[in-house]
């Protein structure tokens, strides 16, 4: 475990499209994805043309950013010396109305993963998309997925039908735990509600910046609905949310939670401590100011130092040139974003790592 260099929380392999994953599905979903002539299930979220859902320097042949392992490798594992990758794959999938549907593209999509991708390059890990229209079915999918251990995590998106603190999604977290997989929130939604509490926005500017109170939403219903009371062992990172809200959002929380904590007696210590203890942040985008000495009171803000954890967000255009670590990120706390704070939040990890150096 020594020779690991840095360990890169959220990278997104791109789907060419659903002729892909074709063949990781049955056949009855097969013909039904030809004879609806369903070509793509890009997200309205990352609009594939976009600048930011791809960095210019970084898109291949037909314009699409991150679609192959090549490209993956020359642009970011073998140029940024990453000695672990997980796969987010953002491809709208979970986010289908059709509950069955939901199902059959989501299981392909994680064999199209483990094929495509895990079984090519020992770097990489991924998270197991869920389809949450089903919650026994992301149960199962859950436990399919979790006896490969390069399954590091179980992805959610930030905006979905309903606050992730309520009940009916605690068997997911039941399952999550048991396998020692933090739940990874990852900007985007599913678009059951429009992405603002106002209506829906005009531009996609809009949508991106309105993604933190989507978080902010989903932390305040974790905490509330006594997730961690529960499960005390579970893990959750906010993945691609940026982290300058984060101060601000826990003192108003913890502030009112005193207020009316009479409502929620099993929160029984401040918001902002449970945050700290179960809560992960990806540090791309890094939204913070450009400035050393206001970073560094940025982070002593968040009170703790094993909360963020180190991220490319390849191939999202967040950064110029191979900055992938903020240069303003204080010295000292490097070693721990890059390497001890991700080995902290997944244990599966560190668990193959262990095996690797002792085989
Ligand atoms: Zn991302």
């Amino acid at each position: 475990m020594t020779d690991i260099t840095a360990i890169d929380c959220d990278v997104h392999p791109n789907v060419p499209g659903m002729a892909a994953l074709a063949p990781y599905l049955d056949e009855y979903w097969r013909e039904t994805v030809e004879n609806r002539e369903i070509l793509s299930l890009d997200s309205m979220s990352y609009p594939p043309r976009a600048p930011i859902s791809g960095r210019a320097d970084w898109r291949g042949k037909g314009g699409t950013a991150g679609a192959s392992l090549d490209a993956l490798r020359t642009h970011a594992l073998d140029r940024w010396g990453t000695s672990i990758a997980i796969c987010n794959p953002l491809y709208g999938v979970q986010i289908v109305f059709n509950a069955d549907m939901a199902v059959a593209f989501t299981r392909a999509l994680n064999d199209w993963v483990v094929k495509e991708w895990l079984d090519r390059d020992p770097r990489l890990r991924a998270s197991i998309v869920i389809p949450l229209q089903d919650i026994s079915a992301a149960v199962a999918e859950i436990e399919r997925c979790a006896s490969d251990p390069r399954f590091v995590q179980v992805l959610v998106l930030a905006m979905g039908e309903a606050p992730l603190g309520r009940r009916q999604f605690w068997p997911i977290y039941e399952a999550a735990q048991r396998h020692g997989l933090p739940i990874g929130i990852h900007a985007g939604s599913a678009y059951r509600h429009p992405v603002t509490t106002l209506g829906w926005p005009s531009y996609l500017l809009e949508e991106y910046v309105a993604q933190s109170t989507g978080f902010q939403a989903q932390t305040a219903s974790m905490i509330t609905e006594g997730v961690f009371v529960k499960f005390p062992r579970l893990k959750v990172v906010l993945i691609e949310s940026g982290v300058t809200w984060v101060p601000g959002f826990l003192w108003r929380l913890s502030k009112f939670w005193r207020g009316v904590r009479f409502e929620v007696p099993w929160v029984d210590r401040s918001p902002a401590e449970i945050f700290r203890d179960h809560f992960r942040l990806t540090i791309q985008p890094f939204d913070g100011p450009e400035d050393p000495d206001a970073t560094a009171r940025l982070i002593d803000h968040l009170k703790s130092d094993d909360l963020l954890l180190y991220s490319s967000d390849y191939p999202h255009w967040q950064f110029d040139g191979d900055e992938v670590m903020p240069p303003f990120i204080p010295e000292t706390l490097r070693r721990k974003i890059m390497i001890d704070n991700p080995l902290a939040t997944y244990p599966r990890i560190a668990a193959s790592l262990s095996a690797t150096s002792a085989a």
